[in-house]
């Protein structure tokens, strides 16, 4: 099964139709239905590792100040508690909560609500402890690369480069220092130079700017992470947007 990560940008792409929705849609189509998805994203950071178990997941609306519209989308998946122990037993000895009760939050199912429209297939999310390196990210992520083998599509969705502070809504392209992260990522993944990646910092010394904080960058470790570095990555919707958003995707394992 692939491995994707997905830039997902606004909440509205969930209500709206566009290049990169369309992107979403295009990638889906290319790989069989998954038997549930695990969905790293970067709007649940925790402490500790936690995974969501519950059998019905709900929406979660975790933004403000969007149109109503956004508000009463539902993405209505199933849960899979089965799932959400596997996850628990391959990342032992380290400690996983089962989160009965969290939902899902916008940054999986403004995706998924264009991957996977009939909402049918399972989704388990995974937390991200943002108060540790990126390196244990990646490190404790390798355990889940068996889960590709079972039919499970591991789904990083975040942006490569996102700043909020210095967005600029009315801008339909990128600030020279957004675009210059996001070639030299893009550079590193076609490379398969795992290492760099998992440094960002080191990316150059726009990644300040790029990633000033991690939770938007780290899903994408998490994608890294469950493949190998032989594994031929597909780049899609790499563009960046409203000045500091990269959209740029990346997916592994596509026949
Ligand atoms: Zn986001």
């Amino acid at each position: 099964m692939p491995a994707i990560f997905v830039g997902h940008g606004s909440p509205m792409n969930a209500v709206e139709e566009n290049e990169f929705t369309e992107g979403w849609r295009a990638i889906a189509r290319s790989f069989p239905r998954p038997r549930a998805v695990l969905c790293v994203s970067a709007h649940w950071e925790t402490r500790g590792i936690a995974v969501t178990s519950g059998e019905r997941p709900e929406t979660i609306h975790d933004f403000r100040g969007f149109p109503e519209e956004l508000f009463t989308v539902r993405y209505p998946a199933p849960g899979d508690p089965g799932l959400a122990r596997e996850v628990a037993r391959l990342l032992a000895p380290r400690e996983v909560r089962l989160d009965p009760r969290r939902g899902l939050d916008h940054g999986a199912w403004s995706v998924l609500v264009k991957m996977f429209p009939d909402a049918d297939v399972p989704v388990v999310q995974l937390a991200m402890d943002t108060s540790r390196p990126a390196s244990e990210h990646y490190g404790l992520a390798r355990g889940l690369a068996l889960l590709r083998e079972q039919g499970v599509l591991v789904l990083g969705s975040g942006n490569v480069v996102h700043h909020l502070g210095r967005i600029d809504f009315g801008r339909e392209d990128g600030f020279d220092w957004a675009v210059r992260f996001e070639r030299a990522a893009r550079e590193r993944i076609l490379a398969g130079d795992h290492g760099a990646l998992v440094e960002y910092e080191s990316l150059g010394p726009e990644a300040r700017d790029a990633v000033p904080t991690p939770e938007h960058y780290l899903p994408l470790v998490y994608v890294l992470a469950v493949t190998g570095e032989g594994e031929r990555p597909v780049i899609f919707d790499d563009r960046v947007t409203m000045g500091s958003i990269s959209m740029m995707g990346v997916a592994y394992g596509l026949a």
